[in-house]
């Protein structure tokens, strides 16, 4: 249990991009930074990241790996592999507990939870969606089909089919 009575400047919950780029910012400040992570970051079920600038390709978890060493360099920021379950905020401080029941108070508190994909329950079509978007680099010479997809995907698929 957290039985001090650390007041952390920020809490943020959710190590992914988001999360852990307003940790480097913050951390950079000197401000005292609880980052909260359960680990199930959107991307990855993919085998590569593209499209960020110096990072072009790179394997998601190695992406999440160098940010965290460079955070390391940063004292007042912890990282803590754990999900959150509950927060509330009582006049000016926030407190959040994990699913094991600890807890812990801030002066604010940042939300980089991210978004989950809702995958239409087609056989087989998990495999598919390893990409969010295709790129014309990617997608060149590819063949779509479209036709067994249901209709609420349709614009998704004119998405796909204006990056080709
Ligand atoms: C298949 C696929 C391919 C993609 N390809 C690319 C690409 O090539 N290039 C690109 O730029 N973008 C790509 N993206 C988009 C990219 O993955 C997202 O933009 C990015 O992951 C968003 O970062 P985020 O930090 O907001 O959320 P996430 O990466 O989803 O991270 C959110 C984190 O918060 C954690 N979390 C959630 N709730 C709690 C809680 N209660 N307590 C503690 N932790 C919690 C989650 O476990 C997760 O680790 C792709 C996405 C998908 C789905």
């Amino acid at each position: 249990m957290n039985e001090t009575n650390l007041i952390y400047d920020a809490i943020i919950v959710g190590g992914g991009p988001a999360g852990l780029s307003a940790a480097l910012v913050l951390g950079r400040c000197r401000r005292k930074v609880l980052l909260l992570n359960a680990g199930k970051s959107r991307n990855a079920r993919t085998r590569a990241t593209y499209g960020f600038l110096t990072r072009d390709g790179i394997k998601p978890a190695e992406f999440i790996s160098v940010a965290r060493d460079q955070l390391n360099r940063h004292t007042t920021v912890e990282l803590l592999d754990a999900e959150a379950a509950d927060a509330k905020c009582d006049g000016n401080r926030f407190e959040v507990t994990l699913d094991n029941g600890e807890h812990f108070k801030s002066r604010s508190l940042l939300l980089a939870t991210g978004v989950v994909d809702e995958i239409p329950a087609i056989e087989g079509l998990d495999r598919f969606t390893a990409a969010a978007f295709i790129t014309a680099h990617t997608a060149t010479d590819m063949k779509s089909a479209t036709s067994r997809l249901p209709s609420m995907d349709a614009e998704r698929m004119v998405k796909v089919w204006h990056w080709r």
